[in-house]
């Protein structure tokens, strides 16, 4: 088994991962990036809409801050928020001097379209390859900088030693060896889990693994049962039609051809924040004003805005449209249906992207979170779009600096502490796989996941479908211990990445639901059909869910109010 060793490992390398990587960089550190792809095809690639920083005229930080604590249905951690919208700004300007490519007003400045929960149009976007842009652009920067990186390296555990981080071991994916990675700073930045969902916009590749590896080490996960579904998600695909369709002026259409949002927000109509919108159309639905010969769907309408805007603004949108569906939507209605799309809990952390570990936020040292698979919590019970772009690059520069600060204070790591118990220990699973001669297959197995968190964890749950659900889950966490590989070659074995992936999208999930079952209110994308009201008395509060045998305990952490104190939302 061999050892390598970095002042810093980090465990992904979308755009959160390589901003960290930058900034550690420039303080000279010895940074390892681990990613089990290619880091420019992560799925930050795919981010479409655009980026939120308060620099349009009549714009500011503050309400930018506003918007955003009402949008996370004032679940958000206000200090957290503060930072994240005060920053904005500079990060913004940070990544057009670096080159990426923003689409410009007539006066030549930054354009910004409207986006969902906005007072002010704050979206910053690339047309509707935002995601593109920014990831390309800032690979070009971390090259500069000359940073280790191992591709097609697949994350299996954290070595956690006397209450501290060492490092991570490792399984390169070409060479089919376990390697164990050393350093006295460890970032988890590895993105979403959609693919718990059998609708969702997310790629193959987001299975929530960096929070299987914190829920395995006996780490919390905090705000698991807010799980924000898009509201437009291709019918019958899930993939997704960018929030900037409605940005730009599309219409939401039911049977009747209404805009039915007007029953629901007749102020913002759509562009309501997702919760909202998502809850619309599914009421819509089971009120029988659905689309199509089933019923069960709705149109999005983006006709009135004429080819060249379309052409324009969102061509990338026109493009899936035509290659998924097979329609013109210059011509065409698109169907639609919510999606699975984002993740807002997550591990938990401080401002200072340190992973907390209890009610009073006392950190576990060496080891940080930033980018989607962290909960800090800025987005609360639900996220604005353009908000989760804005979170990787604020909060990923701001773990640089901080696991760089802790390097230079902590040496220890750098020893010899013997690690062989948690290589032997992965070394076990791996095994286990590769000599399988029976089990579920890991395709049979995810797809059993997927479909029991669509019906009972999906945009409106209750009480029968929760616990119908943890009833489920507990036999699929047995099958997943046993998962059959039928590959056994060492080397680029995707059928063992798979049946690893599938065990940690097994693992995280069963903290989806039990916080989901225990969290008796209804807020932002939490919507309990049984509890419909938010109670601020009782759960103004953030869920933390730690592993305990084969069970989940949980136990609550209060929200950090800065300055905007909770009222009901009207959009
Ligand atoms: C289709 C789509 C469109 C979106 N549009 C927008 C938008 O317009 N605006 C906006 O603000 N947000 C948008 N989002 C959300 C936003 O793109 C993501 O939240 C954000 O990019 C996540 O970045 P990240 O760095 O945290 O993770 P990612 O970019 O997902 O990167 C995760 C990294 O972790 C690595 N990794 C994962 N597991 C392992 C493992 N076990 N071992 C090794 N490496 C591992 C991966 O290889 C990858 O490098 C969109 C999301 C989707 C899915």
């Amino acid at each position: 088994m061999s050892t390598l060793t970095h002042d810093i490992l980090i465990i992904g390398a979308g755009l959160a991962g390589q901003r960290a990587a930058i900034e550690a960089r420039k303080q000279n550190m010895d940074v390892g990036i681990i990613s089990k792809v290619h880091p420019v095809r992560s799925h930050s690639v795919a981010a479409a809409g655009g980026i939120n920083a308060a620099i349009g005229e009549g714009d500011d930080w503050k309400a930018h801050f506003r918007d955003t604590v009402y949008g996370s249905d004032f679940l958000a951690d206000q200090d957290a928020v503060k930072i994240l919208c005060q920053d904005a700004p500079s990060r913004v300007k940070e990544m057009e001097s670096w080159g990426v490519v923003f689409s410009r007003t007539n006066k030549g400045e930054i354009a910004q379209r409207p986006f969902g929960g906005q007072s002010v149009a704050r979206t910053c976007y690339a047309s509707d390859r935002t995601g593109h842009m920014l990831l390309h652009t800032t690979y070009d920067q971390l090259m500069k900088t000359r940073p280790t990186i191992y591709s097609e390296h697949y994350a299996l555990s954290l070595i956690t030693e006397n209450n501290h981080c060492a490092g991570a071991v490792v399984w390169d994916m070409e060479k089919g060896k376990i390697i164990s990675m050393r350093a006295n700073a460890v970032l988890l930045a590895t993105g979403g889990y959609g693919r718990a969902f059998s609708v969702t916009t997310n790629a193959r590749i987001c299975t929530g693994d960096g929070l299987s590896l914190a829920y395995n080490a006996g780490l919390p996960l905090e705000d698991m049962e807010f799980v924000q579904f898009h509201p437009s998600g291709m019918y019958g695909k899930g993939f997704l039609v960018s929030e900037a369709s409605r940005g730009e002026g599309a219409y939401l259409l039911n049977s009747k051809n209404e805009r039915f949002m007007k029953k629901y927000a007749p102020q913002k109509m759509e562009l309501a924040s997702r919760d909202i919108i998502a809850r619309a159309i599914m009421s819509e639905i089971a009120h029988g004003r659905g689309c199509g010969s089933q019923k069960d769907h709705v149109y999005l309408d983006v006709r009135h805005l004429g080819e060249k805007k379309i052409i324009e603004r969102i061509p990338e949108i026109r493009k899936t449209v035509h290659e998924q569906l097979g329609m013109d939507c210059v011509k065409e209605l698109i169907p639609i249906i919510p999606t699975a799309h984002y993740s807002m809990g997550g591990v938990p952390t401080n401002v200072h992207t340190q992973v907390i570990v209890d009610a009073h936020n006392n950190p576990f040292p060496g080891l940080y979170a930033a980018g989607e698979v962290s909960c800090l919590s800025v987005h609360g019970a639900n996220r604005l779009g353009g908000n989760s772009l804005l979170e990787t690059i604020v909060f990923g520069r701001i773990a640089g600096q901080k696991m760089a600060e802790h390097v230079r204070e902590n040496t220890r790591n750098k020893g010899s502490v013997d690690f062989s118990h948690h290589e032997e220990k992965a070394r076990a699973r791996v095994d286990e796989l590769l000599t399988s001669v029976k089990g579920t297959k890991s395709h049979v197995l995810r797809t059993k996941l997927q479909q029991l968190m669509m019906e009972n964890v999906g945009v409106y749950r209750s009480k029968t479908g929760l616990t119908s659900a943890q009833r489920a889950w507990k036999k699929l966490s047995t099958e997943s211990k046993a998962i059959h590989v039928e590959d056994k070659s060492p080397t680029f074995n995707m059928d063992l990445i798979h049946a690893l992936e599938c065990q940690n999208l097994v693992t995280f999930s069963q903290s989806i639901i039990a916080s989901a079952l225990a969290r008796t209110e209804t807020r932002g994308s939490h919507a309990r059909t049984d509890y419909p009201a938010r109670n601020d008395q009782k759960w103004l509060k953030h869920s933390m869910a730690v592993q305990h045998g084969e069970n989940v305990q949980l136990f609550y952490k209060p929200v950090i109010i800065a300055g905007y104190a909770p009222e009901a939302r009207h959009y």
